[in-house]
């Protein structure tokens, strides 16, 4: 028995609208979409987000998410899609599954995810040294 409400839906404990499975994957609709033909794509195998995600599962994903996105564009005839993932609750995880969000977007649809801001270069150089001497 587990708790996390994906792994319910991969068990087929509680319904979904499943638009892809295979053996280690699955794609359904978000119950709250975003926008129209908002669609949820996850490994079967649990893990709590994307950078605890073992390297073998995102190499076998990442392929589909290619062929999920293009029928999800396809059918609802998107002008663009977004593809993200939250990793932790500051980033708006909620549904710790590790889960890819496509988005389908459409012209003029409003939709604003991200603000951005005028930086320095001085401050630019600064974290891109930080963030080099973490890899
Ligand atoms: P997160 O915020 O964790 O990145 O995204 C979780 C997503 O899962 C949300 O977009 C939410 O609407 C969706 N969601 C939450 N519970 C369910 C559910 O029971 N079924 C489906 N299909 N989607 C869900
Ligand atoms: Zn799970």
């Amino acid at each position: 028995m587990t708790d996390c409400i994906f792994c319910k839906i991969v068990n087929k404990e509680i319904p979904a609208d499943i638009i892809y499975e295979d053996d280690r994957t699955l794609a359904f609709m978000d119950i709250r979409p975003v926008s129209r033909g908002h669609v949820l794509v996850i490994p079967k195998l649990h893990s709590e987000d994307l950078l605890s995600t073992d390297d073998e599962t995102l190499r076998d994903l990442i392929p589909k998410i290619k062929i999920i996105a293009t029928a999800v564009m396809n059918a609802v005839d998107a002008d663009g899609i977004n593809l993200t993932t939250n990793h932790g609750a500051a980033a708006g995880q909620v549904i710790f599954h590790m889960h890819f969000h496509l988005i389908p977007r459409y012209k003029n649809d409003g939709l604003k995810p991200w603000q951005h801001h005028d930086s320095e270069p001085k401050t630019r150089a600064e974290l891109a040294v930080l963030i080099k001497n973490n890899l």
